[in-house]
């Protein structure tokens, strides 16, 4: 998995892309928490874990996968439709590319706790995939690990590292896009 920094920064990218397309809508700072909540929402998973005293116990299960993410950003679309003329097909499709970009850093980032990988074609196949090419954020490699171990690893020097180059790859996006953005509405 990647940090929620990334899962973040991700999510940021995604959004202010989509803003800065023509015909967008006037930037809004709703949007991006949205856009926030859904890069990160399949390490929701965490949390039964967590109410359980094992963080790891339910993580990089179904919540990782095609399936979860249409039923996450068609509850998106919805809640961010509803009272405006915004086009739903348009926000979904915005909305699953976030989801994907979730799934996607976590697919390629090392896992080494079995099963490793994402079952990202889910409910089409419930085959783990893992490429890994990216450093893995440390939370124990135990599935029973306590809260103490998971926060143990959770804040340490090696992932303080990956959140570092992960702001550091993001960045210039950020900056072009902000910028993008600026002239937009100076326009
Ligand atoms: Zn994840």
């Amino acid at each position: 998995m990647s940090s929620p920094i990334g899962h973040s920064l991700a999510g940021c990218i995604i959004s202010l892309y989509k803003e800065s397309l023509p015909g967008s809508l006037q930037f809004q700072s709703k949007s991006i928490l949205f856009y926030l909540i859904v890069a990160n929402a399949p390490d929701l998973d965490f949390i039964p874990g967590f109410l359980a005293g094992k963080p790891n116990l339910y993580h990089h299960g179904l919540s990782h996968s095609i399936g979860f993410g249409v039923v996450v950003s068609i509850v998106a679309t919805w809640l961010i439709t509803r009272n405006t003329l915004k086009k739903p097909l348009r926000e979904f499709t915005f909305f699953f590319i976030c989801f994907l970009s979730h799934l996607l850093l976590d697919l390629f980032s090392i896992d080494g706790r079995p099963p490793l990988g994402i079952p990202i074609f889910w409910p089409f196949s419930n085959i783990y995939y893992m490429i890994p090419i990216l450093p893995p954020v440390k939370h124990s490699l135990l599935d029973h690990a306590t809260i103490g171990q998971f926060l143990t690893d959770l804040f340490s020097l090696h992932n303080l590292y990956v959140a570092g180059l992960e702001i550091l790859l993001s960045f210039p996006f950020l900056l072009i896009l902000i910028w993008q953005k600026n002239r937009k509405s100076q326009s």
